[in-house]
């Protein structure tokens, strides 16, 4: 997947709702506990601003944080990682390579099998049941 989107910012406003424009395009974060209601059925997890496959329910758990959590992006998917050092915190940010939407962050301390924990703005996906 390297057909990489590109659109002038007030494309993305037009596209989305104020809070994932906010969140995907400006590094904003949802607040807690407010979009983690996703269906439990198999599918899969995509980017709200390009449709790209980020992440499967399959690698979904229970953090308790009140975000959606996985602890692997889907096999092949376009999930992208940089150093992230606002906030005086050296973090791991995560974003869509295929259209640079801000998804949250990785940390260290996620279950098996991977040790990982992707911490999404769940207002960054958009959840498609499996057929
Ligand atoms: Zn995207």
């Amino acid at each position: 997947m390297s057909d990489k989107i590109e659109k002038p910012d007030d494309e993305w406003r037009a596209q989305l709702s104020p809070l994932a424009y906010k969140v995907t395009r400006k590094h904003g974060t949802e607040r807690a506990f407010t979009h983690d209601d996703f269906p439990k059925a198999p599918g899969l997890y995509r980017c709200v601003c390009c449709g790209a496959p980020l992440f499967d329910q399959a690698t979904k758990f229970d953090s308790g944080t009140g975000w959606p959590s996985f602890y692997a992006p889907a096999e092949g998917a376009p999930v992208g990682e940089k150093q992230d050092n606002s906030w005086f915190m050296r973090r791991i940010e995560v974003h869509c390579a295929r259209c640079d939407a801000h998804l949250g962050h990785v940390f260290p301390d996620g279950p098996a099998p991977t040790g990982l924990r992707y911490c999404i703005n769940g207002v960054a996906l958009e959840f498609q049941p499996q057929d």
